[in-house]
């Protein structure tokens, strides 16, 4: 196996970050500018994050392409962490969504629209009773609290090294076998050893051991394959016997399939059978226009009903006064209808095995310890020479530097990479020849990095 040369590394992440600045100079003149008005110069902060030495700003974007202020093409292969999963600006949601904005966009009232909608997460999913947030984080948070509500017990589970969101209790891992707060936890408002169970991914004892205290696993949050800590595959049965060890200790079951909607149109849920209790999908759901949903059973909904009073029902902590807006419902439901198809999948899964294929092909070429794994339409490599089976090996495997450079690489080739990890997620809208680019692309800094 290849072991990559930390100084070499560096030099040419060096030459990188030269070649960025002398290509992005309008981008460096907003970014400047932004000093005085945003806090850390960016309207969220995560967008420091990106391998350049400021964020590229950008100017418009079309399908699986954008063009930044400098006039620079991409390939988008990040797609807005999946919020553009849809590809940018499908016309049909565009229309949609620009109708709609005509004719009122927020009433505190529904529109036929949520109908529609709920009907085909009914058939997408096989629960059968919805409701609608503006973000993926505020649908896990209300899942919990429905959870905690009918159960009445206090403590979530959640596996090592999860992202659901900024939910509070799921900024929780493990250290020394011990529930700790996750590096970067910024103002925890309890420590979170008080509100939830952690346990790794694929190991049903630790699961049943967290479970065995019956009074605190109200539910267990979880993807059901891991996305965010690098792709992690569940083993086979694992759901099965993780859905009856759920049962049996009376707690629920809640799929976060907001990136995992990336297995198909019902996510993972409808492809491979589970039987979540609730289910949460944000981010792609209106093509990138604010909007989430969550669903639950019936024995759920029948429990909940019966715990919310009318008079009270506003002050409950669940909710929201743009939730379920008439606008978000009518990107969703144009989303659903004629982008989010299963005809689409069909065209979007080939793609993430192409980008998966010419990346194993690369890392075979240059004897590299790492691997490459697909979930769907999604494909990530990651630096373990075998994936990872839980949260802690994948999270061991991490390289931020080696990171960055890969993606500071692409970036300056025309090919925008998920920030956070090594991942590409395909459109409806992205073509073989976009993905051949990034083979071309890993398959040369691969070999920058490897050779003598
Ligand atoms: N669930 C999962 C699995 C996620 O990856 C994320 C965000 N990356 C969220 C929920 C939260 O989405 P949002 O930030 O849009 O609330």
């Amino acid at each position: 196996m290849t072991a990559i040369d930390r100084t070499k590394l560096k030099t040419l992440q060096k030459r990188e970050q030269s070649r960025f600045l002398a290509e992005h100079p309008k981008s460096a003149a907003l970014y400047q500018r932004a000093q005085s008005s945003l806090l850390g110069g960016v309207p969220m902060n995560w967008m420091k994050k990106w391998a350049g030495a400021f964020p590229i700003f950008v100017k418009l974007a079309n399908g699986a392409h954008f063009t930044d202020v400098d006039g620079r093409d991409y390939i988008d292969l990040c797609l807005g962490d999946t919020g553009a999963m849809t590809g940018h600006s499908p016309a049909i949601v565009a229309e949609a969504v620009a109708r709609r904005a005509k004719e009122g966009i927020t009433f505190m009232l529904p529109t036929e629209d949520a109908l529609w909608v709920g009907e085909d997460l009914q058939r997408r999913f096989g629960l059968p009773y919805w409701q609608f947030t503006l973000t993926a984080t505020d649908a896990n948070r209300f899942s919990i609290r429905i959870a905690r509500e009918i159960t009445r017990r206090s403590k979530i589970l959640v596996f090592h090294y999860c992202y659901h969101g900024t939910v509070d209790e799921s900024f929780a891992t493990l250290e020394n076998e011990a529930v700790a707060p996750r590096r970067g936890n910024i103002g925890p408002p309890v420590n979170p050893a008080e509100t939830t169970r952690v346990v790794e991914f694929n190991d049903l004892n630790a699961l049943e051991d967290a479970l065995k205290h019956r009074d605190v696993a109200c539910c267990i949050l979880a993807e059901p394959a891991m996305t965010n800590v690098g792709i992690i595959l569940p083993d086979d049965g694992y759901w099965k016997s993780a859905r009856e060890l759920a049962r049996r200790h009376g707690s629920l079951l809640i799929a976060d399939e907001t990136h995992t909607i990336c297995a198909g149109p019902g996510g993972c849920t409808a492809a491979w059978k589970l039987d979540p209790d609730m289910l949460v999908f944000g981010k792609a759901i209106g093509s990138g226009i604010p909007g989430a949903t969550y669903g639950c059973s019936e024995e759920v909904a029948q429990r909940i009903s019966a715990r919310i009073h009318l008079e009270d029902c506003d002050v409950g902590g669940i909710g929201g006064t743009l939730a379920g807006n008439a606008l978000s419902l009518a990107a969703m439901r144009a989303t659903l209808e004629h982008i989010l198809t299963p005809q689409a999948f069909e065209r979007m899964i080939p793609l993430a095995q192409r980008f998966n294929d010419g990346v194993a092909a690369e890392i075979r070429t240059h004897h590299l310890p790492w691997n490459v794994i697909q979930l769907g339409a999604r494909a990530e490599y990651t630096f373990a020479a075998k994936p990872p089976r839980n949260g802690g090996e994948s999270a061991a495997a991490a390289d931020f530097e080696l990171e960055r450079f890969l993606h500071l690489y692409a970036l300056n080739r025309g090919v925008l990479l998920t920030p956070f990890r090594n991942m590409a997620l395909m459109s409806p809208a992205t073509t073989p020849a976009d993905i051949d680019v990034h083979t071309k692309i890993f398959a040369s800094a691969t070999s920058e990095l490897t050779t003598t």
